[in-house]
């Protein structure tokens, strides 16, 4: 069974059609990679499957069901932005910590998602500790924890970010070019420890890009999407060998 199916999704602004009809079925563990050109739609659809966005028309499914009644932090999806979204004040220890200690106090005192945000977050107990520092073991900030972002480079606030998506362990990771921030180095490098990630976790990856070289190399399968439209689902290299179409070709660079 796909972990996420996405079934004739339609999207419009206003009298702008910017998804037209998507149809995707998303492996479970895979990593997928929506690729094209920008303003093609690849956004919108990932806001969609993250919940942040509702769809024009079509369905979407998490694991057989539909969840077009469930709110995003329900859907156990975890977005990674390419602002990083990290708070300044808090320490990077605290910034992982911060889906985990949200959970706790919801669970225990059933306030408002946003309402403890503060105060909660300065109150990691020993068990968020250990999960908090294996995160970021893991993603090599062990010996950042005390510092703030603004103390950090952007290569280690991605991890930061990546960190805080890792400690809810969820479903799946949406991640909207997480890398485009970062200067041409630190992009290849950060390329191939999210590659790592995926699979140390084996966790399914949904993955926006406009860089047809980081789709290429880091992607199970891409989905090659323009003007709304998915042209071509599959391996790069069949993507690559065999391009569905001219415009397909064109993008990804095969050769004619
Ligand atoms: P991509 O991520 O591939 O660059 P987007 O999903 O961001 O593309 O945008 C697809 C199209 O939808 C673009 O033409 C964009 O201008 C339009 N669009 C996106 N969000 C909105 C919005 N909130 N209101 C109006 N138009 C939007
Ligand atoms: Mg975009």
């Amino acid at each position: 069974m796909a972990a996420i199916d996405i079934c004739g999704i339609t999207k419009s602004f206003g009298r702008t059609e910017v998804l037209k009809r998507v149809d995707l079925d998303i492996r479970d563990g895979e990593f997928l990679t929506l690729v094209g050109p920008s303003g093609c739609g690849k956004s919108t659809l990932l806001r969609i499957i993250a919940g942040l966005e509702s769809q024009t028309g079509g369905e979407i499914r998490i694991a057989g069901a539909a969840v077009d009644h469930l709110r995003a932090r329900d859907r156990d999806l975890a977005m990674v932005f390419q602002s990083y979204a990290l708070y300044p004040h808090l320490t990077v220890a605290e910034n992982i910590a911060v889906p985990l200690s949200m959970r706790r106090l919801n669970a225990a005192r059933r306030l408002p998602l946003l309402g403890p945000l503060l105060p909660g977050t300065r109150r990691i107990t020993a068990g968020i500790r250990a999960e908090v520092m294996a995160t970021a073991a893991m993603l090599g900030i062990g010996h950042l924890l005390a510092r703030r972002p603004g103390q950090l480079s952007g290569g280690q606030r991605q991890r930061v970010a990546l960190g805080r998506a890792m400690v809810r362990h969820p479903r799946a990771f949406l991640m909207d070019e997480p890398l485009s921030n970062l200067d041409a180095k630190m992009r290849v490098h950060m390329r191939a420890e999210i590659a790592r990630l995926h699979r140390r976790l084996g966790t399914t990856f949904i993955y926006v890009t406009h860089d047809q070289a980081e789709a290429m190399t880091m992607s199970d399968r891409l989905a090659v999407m323009m003007e709304g439209r998915i042209l071509q689902l599959d391996t790069p290299d069949a993507v690559y060998d065999d391009p569905a179409d001219i415009r397909v070709a064109e993008f990804i660079g095969s050769p004619r």
